[in-house]
């Protein structure tokens, strides 16, 4: 019995939304609220006559806390789901702490002007004391963490795969498993194939500053910084076989760092194919990935931005996507005193996803989770006040949530190790 409001109705919410109204038990009314009000009435249309869900949509600009903070107000929802972009999350933040409701949101936040001074100078004393330089951490998001504990309100952070996913899959392991866990291997293994020489799965913009950043892991409590691209290993994943992957800087690897007492070392690896690598190098030589607004016959364009706008839309690579995705965990650690290791993973197939909602697995293996986690929270099941990262929570009734709604797991005892 509950009332959810979804910010953003793109490919991650359109799966977010499809899972809410099959979820209408809980689900009672969701109301889209995106910038483009025609995709969310174009969704409210396919979706009516197939749920009990009753949906409304309303058109915001998230960026204006002002209308946000009226919109909730009017809605009055037990919780606010934020699946539009990461630089939207300290709006959204601010408006559920002025207007008294909780907070579910896939990514932490990055300022879409890299250059803006204010933003610059916490980032490079961050970049100075830390060691990372990607442009997303969570020290914005954690700074709320009095505000929402004086509200008694709940902020979750990260609820999608990777992040997400991959923290409660952490919590288990250490849970059920382990005494302490000493290394965590995230392996994010897409082995699907969309036809196009270049296409990104999820937001361009955002899925191209992740990947052409330098990477960066965890060890012995701090950052080790590397060139993009420059670790590589092959692994061979179940169900999808071998695969090239890198190792990337990681939001999860932040708060897996923070919240998993004894860890000692953490990476995250990505699969990429030679095409995709090859484009982006390129792309990235010629300056079309840069952030920074460039003059144009008059005009200012921001590269990736115009980059964006000739790539395919990630939404209409459902029909096209052929093959699984493996993302998981690989752990080590002690358990009775003997040396263990352990593989938790999920196998989503492209196809499945797409007869059943719609969408490609990138955007199911998100959308899923964003509801599970906006579910726990507004019933109820992961509330406690304060900022939280997934792992911070019991992971048992999100586990099996997985399980119910569409991403079931596996649990593999010494699995293949990455050297
Ligand atoms: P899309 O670009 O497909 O969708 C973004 C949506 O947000 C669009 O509907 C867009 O509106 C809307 N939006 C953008 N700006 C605003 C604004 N100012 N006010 C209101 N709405 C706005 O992105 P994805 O669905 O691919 O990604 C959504 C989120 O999921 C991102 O934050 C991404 O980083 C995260 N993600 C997380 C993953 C995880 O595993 N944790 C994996 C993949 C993605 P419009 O239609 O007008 O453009």
């Amino acid at each position: 019995m509950s009332k959810l409001l979804i910010i953003g109705c793109g490919g991650v919410a359109s799966v977010a939304i499809h899972k809410c109204c099959q979820n209408s038990e809980v689900f009672t009314d969701i109301c889209i609220a995106s910038r483009t009000v025609s995709k969310c009435d174009a969704l409210k249309e396919k979706l009516e006559g197939t749920t009990k869900t009753r949906i409304t949509t309303a058109q915001i600009d998230a960026e204006d806390e002002a209308a946000l903070v009226a919109l909730i107000r009017e809605y009055q929802p037990d919780a606010v789901l934020n699946v539009a972009l990461p630089y939207q999350d300290l709006a959204i933040m601010n408006a559920c702490l002025e207007a008294g409701v909780h907070y579910i949101d896939t990514a932490n936040y990055e300022a879409e002007d890299t250059q803006d001074p204010a933003f610059r100078e916490v980032y490079e004393k961050r970049c100075r004391e830390l060691g990372f330089t990607a442009y997303f951490d969570y020290s914005w998001q954690w700074n709320y963490q009095e505000k929402f504990q004086k509200a008694g309100l709940t902020a979750l952070l990260g609820s999608g795969f990777d992040p997400g996913v991959t923290s409660v899959f952490t919590a288990y392991a250490l849970k059920h498993y382990f005494d302490e866990i000493h290394t965590i291997d995230i392996l994010d293994c897409n082995g699907g194939d969309h036809g196009y020489p270049f296409a990104t799965n999820f937001n361009p913009e955002i899925n191209l500053r992740e990947v052409s950043a330098p990477g960066s892991y965890w060890e012995n409590g701090k950052w080790v910084e590397v060139p993009a691209m420059s670790i590589h290993r092959e692994y061979d994943f179940q169900q999808v076989g071998k695969k090239d992957m890198y190792l990337l800087h990681h939001e999860e690897i932040e708060s897996l760092a923070k919240n998993i007492p004894g860890v000692k070392r953490i990476r995250f690896f990505m699969t990429f194919g030679q095409s995709y690598l090859t484009h982006m190098n390129c792309l990235q030589n010629v300056g079309m990935l840069s952030t920074e607004p460039v003059e144009f016959q008059g005009q200012s364009i921001v590269p990736i931005q115009f980059l964006k706008a000739l790539l395919p839309d990630p939404a209409s690579l459902g029909p096209r996507t052929v093959g699984k995705t493996n993302i998981g965990c690989i752990f080590t650690g002690i358990k009775d005193g003997k040396e263990k290791t352990l593989s938790i993973y999920n196998v989503c197939d492209h196809q499945e996803c797409y007869k059943e909602v719609g969408s490609q697995a990138i955007s199911y293996t998100t959308g899923v989770p964003a509801m599970i986690g906006a579910m726990l929270v507004a019933t109820g099941v992961w509330q406690k006040p304060g900022v939280f990262n997934l792992e911070e929570f019991d992971p048992d009734p999100f586990m099996d949530a997985l399980n119910r709604w569409g991403l079931p797991w596996h649990v593999e005892e010494n699995p293949v190790l990455v050297d």
